[in-house]
């Protein structure tokens, strides 16, 4: 009986060793966990050999533990496991933390325009290759009843953005972190590139002579897009997963996804790209709630969501 309870500890400790590797990484896809899974299989089958009358036990008691990490998470028992089975412990904690999701995910963020002190001036190809040229600049719009310019809200909610993403996880490139600095159109998709960026999310508000014109909208390039027509089906997942996690947060009149090709900065992205018109600044409801500070953050939420969305099924 002695033997039979060496056994039958050693295989709860194998069990629980087993589970914590579980519980620690958080992640089936790792090869090596997998790895490590099998090889601690075919320890608990060869144990089982030995012991034909644990079997129905061990069955009850996987299952059980199952159960209890899928539910649980990390208990104190597994972690007591984790540190009884010292073979174990090393490869379980090289594993990544459980709770970081979105390690590794590099988001671009560009906010839209800059100041007039800012050096602009000049053209630059609407495409890769294209010898139709558009300004490199372009001076944004002003909230009519705020008086705040465009390139002033852009910046204070990208920073903000900037801020939330990086709390969540990710690694943020800026195109611009203040209004003197000047970025061209094409330079911003460049920008986004050379960082190995894997979206790039550009932040912008709307004008219209139509005071009465309101709401947000995301911009992507369309499938004929001559430049970026291959990137348009996971723009328009990033641009509809951005603006439905927006307007919730926000409460912001839902314009939908729109197709633009005649935007540089999209046509010169290589990765998924969407501009975020986040409101109208010439309609005074829009324009008043975009400078409230409270309605900022729901927009960085609503933002953020949106990101955290799209990554959740990206490949
Ligand atoms: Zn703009």
């Amino acid at each position: 009986m002695k033997k039979m309870g060496i056994i039958f500890g050693s295989l709860i400790f194998v069990l629980a060793a087993v589970l914590a590797v579980f519980a620690v990484a958080g992640v089936q896809k790792s090869k090596s966990l997998q790895q490590e899974m099998k090889r601690m299989n075919r320890q608990i089958n060869k144990m089982q050999k030995t012991s034909e009358s644990l079997e129905e036990e061990l069955e009850a008691l996987k299952e059980a533990k199952r159960e209890e990490a899928a539910g649980a998470g990390q208990e104190a028992g597994t972690a007591e496991g984790a540190q009884a089975a010292d073979a174990q412990e090393a490869d379980a904690q090289e594993a990544p933390p459980a709770d970081q999701k979105s390690s590794g995910r590099k988001v671009a963020i560009d906010p839209g325009h800059q100041g007039p002190g800012a050096d602009t001036g000049g053209t630059e190809p609407l495409g890769p290759g294209s010898e139709e040229m558009k300004d490199k600049f372009a001076s944004g719009t002003q909230g009519v009843y705020t008086g705040v310019p465009e390139y002033e809200l852009t910046l204070a909610v990208s920073m903000q953005l900037q801020e939330e993403l990086k709390n969540r996880g990710y690694e943020v490139i800026m195109t611009r972190e203040d209004n003197d600095t000047a970025v061209s159109n094409v330079e911003r998709a460049q920008i986004a590139d050379e960082n190995g960026a894997q979206i790039l999310v550009r932040i912008h508000a709307d004008g219209s002579e139509d005071n009465s014109a309101n709401g947000a909208m995301t911009m992507i390039p369309s499938a004929d897009n001559p430049y970026v027509g291959q990137l348009h089906e996971e723009s328009s997942r990033l641009g509809e997963e951005i603006i439905n996690a927006y307007c919730q947060a926000t409460g912001i009149k839902n314009n939908g996804v729109r197709l633009y090709d005649n935007m540089t900065g999209i046509n010169w992205s290589t990765v998924p790209v969407t501009i975020l018109e986040m409101g109208f600044m010439t309609n005074q409801s829009d324009d008043e709630r975009m400078q409230d500070p409270e309605m900022q953050k729901n927009m960085v939420q609503g933002i953020a969501d949106g990101i955290d969305a799209y990554f959740v099924t990206a490949q």
